[in-house]
């Protein structure tokens, strides 16, 4: 499944150019019965099975010890699961301070209790719905560290500018051809100011983000001049 992060995109190069690195570890290869069973029956009935701690805990050793002789000691050991804290661009950028992250993914019904009782620092969700494996989870999260670790994008894709960077929704963005079904180019983006363009963007930013997302804004104190300019949009669109 970890293919196409691994070797796709900004992102796969970023793997192929050994900035970061992975591990994958199958629970199946640390199970001790015949059948390679990493499952069974949850106790007091119900529907699912449930991935058994004893076997989870095996791999998450060995993945701690492999860590350990890359240098990295005491890993953040992330359980992705709906019932986590919800993920978000802060969150993102203090994970992509740590030198290691060891992501264990559930599967079937989830994982068995104690073993996130005993081995998980933090639970990680990826939104208020359920999908069937940790794995797209982990490789959403790997992917949004990824794009922003130093070289890994050009500075003309600078995630600076990104939605969420600095508490607001990216502005507006247009290419060739300049008139398309009807629609020009707003006429700021042609003026060759710099300082206009730079005003227009940060003005659309605040724009969508009081229209789309209020609670952003609720968060984040604004400085004069960007109030001044979100006014100015809230008055123009009164009109
Ligand atoms: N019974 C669990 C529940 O309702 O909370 C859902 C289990 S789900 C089918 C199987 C695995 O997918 C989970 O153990 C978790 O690792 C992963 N998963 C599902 N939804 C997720 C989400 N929104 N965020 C992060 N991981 C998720």
């Amino acid at each position: 499944m970890f293919d196409i992060l691994i070797n796709f995109g900004v992102v796969g190069r970023a793997f192929t150019n050994k900035i970061c690195d992975i591990e994958l570890y199958n629970p199946r290869d640390f199970t001790t019965n015949n059948y390679k069973k990493v499952d069974d029956k949850p106790f007091g009935g119900g529907a699912g099975m449930i991935m058994k701690p004893d076997i989870l805990e095996n791999t998450l050793i060995s993945a701690i010890e492999q860590l350990k002789n890359k240098g990295v000691i005491n890993p953040l050991k992330i359980y992705l699961s709906p019932k986590g804290e919800k993920i978000n661009q802060n969150l993102i950028n203090k994970l992509s301070l740590e030198k290691g992250l060891i992501f264990v993914c559930g599967r079937y019904e989830g994982i068995d209790e104690r073993f996130i009782e005993n081995n998980v620092d933090i639970e990680l969700s990826i939104g208020d719905f359920v999908v069937s494996g940790g794995e797209l989870p982990t490789m959403i999260i790997i992917d949004a560290i990824v794009r922003q670790l130093p070289n890994v994008l050009n500075s003309e894709d600078s995630v600076i500018a990104d939605s969420f960077m600095n508490g607001l929704l990216d502005y507006p963005h247009y290419t060739t051809p300049r008139e398309y079904k009807g629609k020009n180019i707003p006429n700021v983006l042609l003026s060759g100011n710099h300082k206009q363009i730079e005003l227009w963007r940060l003005q659309m930013s605040l724009w969508h983000t009081y229209k789309r997302r209020p609670d952003l804004l609720e968060q984040r104190k604004l400085t004069d001049l960007e109030s001044r300019l979100l006014q100015e949009m809230i008055e123009q669109n009164k009109k």
